[in-house]
């Protein structure tokens, strides 16, 4: 009920909310998709948000899925590539799906990569005021972290995910069988995320990476399964906690503050063609988690022979684990000391105390570094 109080008048919009969701595991899962949504539909029409590489390889097939339950599907795409990861590219689409008359009552299947994801999230939460989506994750990536969570974003020319919201999806389907069109070395960046949910919060989960590395690089189903389902039960469980980062969900950010940079420093230089190559995301968290290792090391926090096993199970999936020659370590701080969380021109990091375990920092879970530890950790 309104009050009125004098001159001012009160809209209570107390409630009560519960963004639970359940996360499908499996092989080959179009045609459940399929079932669940004729069973409980989440609209009344679906748009698959796609990239251009993910169209060709697997929207046909969900449409097809779909159409054989007689839900109504079409898909709508935009170029591959985080330089799409635009509100650009949402515009597009959602004009594309306005003329096709989706409306309040569509929903969204976002299918592909994290950057698929972020995008398809996001306009998911903006599209008619918002309308529910489900995730198909198709990369490592983002079935070990994008795909849960709710965070959602497009970049902008001022920085990377500045524009984005939470919006929970309502289930995602965990398919491994599309990782086998990943090429070899998107494989292997994927893998990263994975070594750092063992090196943050589950030492066996490190243990049977390092045991197991051969049937992984195989894709056996099993070990993918494995995978797929330990990396969300990691990823779930510290989301729980904190779902909005005020603190725990900080250790997922484990190697990310030099890995950002390091990855920002690549792509510059492959855009302005002074190198034919560009590290993928995986890749330079790679680095950074070397070195934040090698940090936590200087302050007393984590031991050699840790740092050791670190490098080797990043090594064994073929991973970067130095910055690389061309670098300038002055660089790589210079845009560290960029960021937004910032203090006194010192950057903050996630720090291990052992394989499974992460510094709390009396709850902050993460501390500010001085430049010069930094530097020395880089060398
Ligand atoms: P991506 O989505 O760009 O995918 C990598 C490449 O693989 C792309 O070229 C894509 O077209 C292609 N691809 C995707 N699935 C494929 C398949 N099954 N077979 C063949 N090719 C396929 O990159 P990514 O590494 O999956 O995700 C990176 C993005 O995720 C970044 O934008 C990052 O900001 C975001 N991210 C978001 C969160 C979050 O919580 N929302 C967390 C981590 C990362």
């Amino acid at each position: 009920m309104v009050e009125l109080n004098g001159d001012t008048m009160r809209v209570s919009l107390k409630r009560e909310i519960d963004d639970s969701y359940d996360l499908v595991f499996g092989i080959n899962l179009f045609p459940q998709i399929a079932q669940d949504l004729k069973k409980s539909p989440i609209g009344s029409k679906y748009a698959i948000i796609t990239d251009s590489n993910v169209r060709p390889l697997y929207a046909e097939s969900l449409e097809d899925a779909l159409r054989t339950e007689g839900i109504p599907a079409h898909t709508f795409s935009f170029e591959a590539g985080e330089q799409h990861k635009t509100i650009d590219s949402c515009m597009k689409m959602m004009g594309e799906m306005s003329r096709m008359k989706y409306g309040r009552d569509s929903a969204i299947l976002a299918l592909g990569g994290g950057v698929v994801g972020d995008v398809a999230g996001f306009m998911a939460a903006i599209f008619n005021r918002g309308v529910p989506y489900i995730q198909i994750p198709t990369t490592v990536l983002a079935q070990a972290d994008s795909s849960i969570g709710g965070k959602t974003a497009v970049d902008t020319d001022y920085g990377k995910n500045l524009v984005g919201v939470f919006k929970q999806p309502v289930r995602v389907y965990i398919d491994v069988e599309t990782l086998r069109t990943l090429t070899d070395r998107e494989y292997r960046s994927g893998l990263a995320e994975t070594v750092k949910h063992g090196i943050i919060r589950d030492e066996a989960f490190f243990r049977y990476l390092q045991e197991n590395s051969g049937l992984i690089l195989e894709q056996s189903a099993d070990s993918s399964l494995y995978i797929a389902r330990n990396n969300c039960r990691i990823k779930g469980d510290v989301v729980e906690v904190d779902p909005d980062e005020k603190g725990l969900r900080k250790i997922l950010n484990y190697g990310h503050t030099t890995g950002h940079a390091i990855e920002k420093l690549s792509v510059d230089s492959f855009e302005s063609g002074k190198n034919t190559n560009y590290l993928l995301h995986g890749e330079a968290v790679a680095i950074g988690m070397m070195v934040a290792g090698r940090i936590a090391i200087a302050l007393g926090y984590f031991s050699q022979s840790d740092l050791r096993q670190q490098e080797q199970s990043l090594k064994i999936f073929g991973l970067p684990v130095v910055v690389p020659n061309e670098m300038p370590n002055e660089s790589i701080i210079e845009i560290t000391s960029r960021d937004k969380k910032v203090r006194d021109g010192k950057a903050q990091y996630v720090l291990p105390v052992s394989i499974g375990k992460m510094n709390e920092f009396n709850g902050a879970y993460a501390t500010y570094v001085t430049n010069d530890i930094v530097m020395e950790a880089l060398q």
